[in-house]
């Protein structure tokens, strides 16, 4: 396996991932680690399993501003991760990996509660409020094949797809 990022259209982006029942394996900390390794490469501020081909709710989140040295964010493993409230409502603005060059404001809930597991298998809730709700509702959405672009209603759904496909095919074109 590769761990390359995936772009849309990929299949992985659009599907429900598998529920992680591997508690305490090698194999859990390994997909971690590649997680991480390819979030910061790609200097992301969250990752989501599927978004690099591995199939299972994992996400890697870390808010901390990399340009701005000593502030410190918040850093997040969460698997199997589920929103259970949310509250109020605010414009985002977001990028997202799978789409390189797609940059959006759409709706998201002002706070959630989420409820996961760690790696080990226990229970974990985190509140998350402000700009971590948003990479939270972002990239939970992600392992349950949601992408942000749902969120713009159709017509500007449909334009904001077309310009990434376009952008995509002279992408490709150079690279040949
Ligand atoms: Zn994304």
């Amino acid at each position: 396996m590769s761990y390359e990022i995936r772009t849309w259209p990929d299949r992985i982006l659009k599907q429900k991932m598998k529920k992680v029942d591997f508690f305490g394996d090698q194999k859990l900390k390994e997909y971690v680690d590649i997680m991480w390794k390819k979030m910061y490469e790609l200097d992301g501020v969250g990752l989501a399993a599927n978004q690099i081909g591995i199939p299972y709710q994992i996400i890697v989140i870390d808010t901390t501003p990399r340009e701005e040295e000593g502030k410190e964010g918040t850093k997040l493993v969460l698997i199997n991760p589920e929103i259970v409230e949310k509250e109020g409502e605010t414009q985002s603005t977001e990028g997202c990996l799978s789409f390189p060059g797609v940059q959006i404001t759409i709706p998201r809930a002002e706070k959630v509660r989420v409820k996961a597991k760690d790696m080990e298998g226990n229970d974990i809730e985190i509140n998350g409020e402000d700009f971590l709700a948003i990479v939270l509702q972002h990239e939970i959405d992600h392992i349950n094949g949601i992408p942000f672009i749902n969120y713009l209603p159709p017509v500007k759904k449909r334009m904001v797809l077309e310009k990434y496909m376009k952008s995509r095919k002279k992408e490709y074109g150079k690279a040949k």
